[in-house]
């Protein structure tokens, strides 16, 4: 897979695996073996439509519709 770059800052991403914690409505939810790209320089997180899904299923316990 290609490297690509940072959308905040245009530096290198490198891939991580691990857990990512995000916040939610009550708490902060932590999200296990998570795949995703952070920027070397800002650390900027960018996460594939396959981890998006897995975030929302985990943090909101369901996949969201997508509103326009
Ligand atoms: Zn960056």
């Amino acid at each position: 897979m290609k490297n690509d770059r940072c959308p905040v800052c245009g530096k290198n991403l490198e891939w991580k695996r691990g857990s990512v914690i995000f916040p939610a409505k009550a708490k902060k939810v932590a999200v296990d073996n998570l795949r995703y790209q952070e920027c070397v320089a800002c650390h900027e997180k960018v996460f594939s439509q396959e981890a998006q899904e897995k975030i929302e299923k985990t943090v909101y316990g369901q996949k969201r519709e997508h509103v326009a």
